[in-house]
């Protein structure tokens, strides 16, 4: 996807703070984070959203949130706590629209749901 910010960031013709990269999954540093630790993980193929997500992608989807549980672990965030979001479509207020997760700690996030 030409147009893809993240696909650029994954061909590397955008810059980005990399934390984790192996063969099929890429986490980085948000831009503008929004707590301690803002890490956005994405599968590097292009999926734009969750709804995108086929069952034969299991796998892959599976990577992308056990890399998140072990970036929580590396960036010592695990015991304290964290939350991990995605944001699908519009109302979800998706903005990027290939696939990822943030995972956000190191400070208390408030109640977002009761
Ligand atoms: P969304 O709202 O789609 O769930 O989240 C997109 C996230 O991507 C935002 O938190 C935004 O700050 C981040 N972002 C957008 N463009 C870039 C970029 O060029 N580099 C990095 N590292 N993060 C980006
Ligand atoms: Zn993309």
């Amino acid at each position: 996807m030409s147009d893809c910010i993240f696909c650029k960031i994954v061909e590397g013709t955008v810059p980005s703070k990399k934390v984790y990269e192996n063969e099929s999954v890429l986490a980085f540093r948000d831009i503008t984070p929004a707590a301690p630790v803002h890490i956005l993980i994405i599968p590097k193929r292009h999926i734009p959203t969750m709804n995108d997500v086929a069952p034969e992608d299991g796998a892959l989807l599976a990577e992308v949130l056990l890399t998140a549980r072990q970036l929580a672990q590396d960036e010592g965030i695990a015991e304290s706590g964290y939350r991990l979001i995605n944001n699908c479509n519009s109302d979800g207020g998706q903005t990027a629209y290939h696939l990822h997760f943030h995972l956000l700690g190191g400070h208390p996030l408030g109640v977002l749901v009761e």
